[in-house]
């Protein structure tokens, strides 16, 4: 398998290279050269084997010829075991009679979907400086999940200093517990006086200088990373199984905020899972959504709300789409990216938007709605869902077209992740699992610093000085 920048700068790399890469030299994305197939047969042979196993086959393809099958299937048996749930990815029903599904994606060690891609990467990256000899310094941005997540997946990893910025005061208690009770030496919490745009300015900052990009090595583990769409493809391809294909097909709803998630349900569709509908979530961050109605991707403030992993207004993700939709030109793509990034808008082509449209369906949901959706679900199921998942609930039951297809939600987090929310809906907040209440009275490890870069680069070096 052979990579290229959505771009068009950037081309034939192999998946280890786009692993430690991240983003591609052009400024684009990795994408595979092709799609791989999932025959019917194939899928059929995955009824009853265990998620690892599954995964193993439908993301070899992309991993050759980097890696052996069975070395590949161990590394892959290994992140899905710290998973707390026999199947990683269960399926709960939420309404027998109506067909309506939740995907729960929260069971890894930090209680959100991202501990699916990023404990898999955790091993990739470990395995493969291992082999090269090389070290990394990983710096990221977070507002609360992606941190912990990243984390969690890192620590403790030979080859890795882990530098994670969030802005200080402006995570949740939970949030920022889970990043700052890991008690590893490659991982460094930095609390940012500023706001989650600032700290991730400063991350792009830190790349943009190229002397000091190549001092330390510096490697990104967000979601523009392929690996991360390729691992997010399985959960796809697992639930639908589930659900008897290929004899039958799915809906899936899925609450977006950089449009990974999603993505990965589009390109499982492409390498055959029969999916209907894959219906696109937003909050009231709600440019994709907006795009879809009126073909005009435009930049709006964004806007805190209940679900504020998915307060973003740039999705990065949607430019693997769009480079598929512009029929794999990069550089009209190219053209068309710049332009966004300078006037904040731009217009998409009638022919794209018309694919975009035949291929998903897309709405928003406010706060009010998010909290109504997660009282109704209490009622009808006795289920308590995060506010993530309530977007997706709520805009899936909208916009669903084939009652007898199965709707199938992703539960993208815990309900203790976001107590406030949940509790201002019900009236009592979510009981709380051990994985966080375990968390209280630990010691934290947090540095606090300006939003100054030249701070933040001085800790950084000195930090790696004291490791090296
Ligand atoms: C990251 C996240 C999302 C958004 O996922 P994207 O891949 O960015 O679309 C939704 N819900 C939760 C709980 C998340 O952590």
């Amino acid at each position: 398998m052979r990579y290229q920048s959505t771009r068009g700068g950037a081309g034939d790399r192999s998946f280890a290279e786009v692993l430690l890469e991240g983003l591609a030299p052009d400024g684009g994305l990795y994408v595979p050269l092709e799609v791989p197939r999932l025959s019917e047969s194939t899928l059929r042979s995955f009824a009853g084997r265990s998620y690892a196993e599954v995964a193993t086959e439908v993301m070899f393809p992309y991993v050759t010829p980097d890696y052996e099958l069975d070395e590949f299937a161990d590394l892959v048996g290994r992140s899905y075991q710290r998973f707390d749930h026999p199947d990683v990815a269960p399926l709960r029903v939420l309404n027998q009679a109506t067909g309506e599904w939740l995907l729960e994606l929260f069971w890894g060690p930090t209680l959100a979907f991202k501990d699916v891609a990023l404990q898999l990467l955790g091993d990739l990256f470990e395995r493969e400086l291992a082999k090269r000899s090389q070290t990394v310094t990983i710096v990221g941005a977070t507002s609360g999940d992606t941190g912990s997540a990243a984390i969690e997946a890192m620590r403790g990893r030979d080859g890795i200093e882990l530098f994670m910025l969030h802005p200080r005061g402006r995570v949740s208690a939970v949030q920022r517990l889970q990043m700052t009770t890991v008690d590893a030496p490659n991982i460094h919490n930095l609390a940012i006086e500023g706001t989650f745009d600032d700290c991730q300015d400063l991350v792009k900052a830190m790349f943009a200088d190229t002397g000091f990009r190549a001092r330390h090595a510096l490697s990104a583990v967000n979601s523009i990373n392929w690996a991360r769409v390729m691992a997010q493809t399985v959960y796809y391809v697992t639930a639908a199984v589930h659900l008897s294909a290929p004899a039958s097909s799915v809906a899936f709803s899925v609450p977006t905020g950089n449009f990974g998630n999603i993505y990965a349900g589009h390109v499982a569709r492409r390498m055959g899972v029969p999916i209907s509908q894959l219906i696109l979530a937003t909050n009231v961050n709600d440019i994709l959504s907006r795009a879809f109605d009126t073909g005009s991707l435009q930049i709006h403030e964004v806007i805190h709300s209940t679900s504020p992993a998915m307060d973003i207004q740039v999705s990065s993700n949607f430019e693997r789409l769009l480079f598929e939709l512009f029929e794999r030109d990069g550089r009209v793509l190219a053209a068309l990216m710049e332009r966004f990034r300078f006037l904040g808008h731009v217009e998409l082509p009638e022919p794209v938007l018309e694919a975009f449209r035949e291929l998903f369906d897309a709405d928003s949901l406010d706060d009010d709605g998010t909290r109504t959706v997660i009282r109704q679900v209490y009622e009808q199921a006795g289920l308590v869902v995060d506010p993530h998942t309530a977007v997706g609930v709520g805009v899936g039951r909208e916009l669903r077209q084939h009652g007898e297809v199965p709707l199938v939600m992703l539960a993208c987090a815990h309900p203790a992740k976001f107590p406030e929310t949940v509790e201002a809906a019900l009236g009592e907040r979510p009981i709380t699992p051990s994985r966080i209440s375990a968390l209280a009275g630990l010691p934290e490890r947090v540095e606090a610093l300006p939003n100054d870069l030249e701070a933040v680069q001085a800790l950084i070096t000195e930090r790696a000085a004291d490791n090296g």
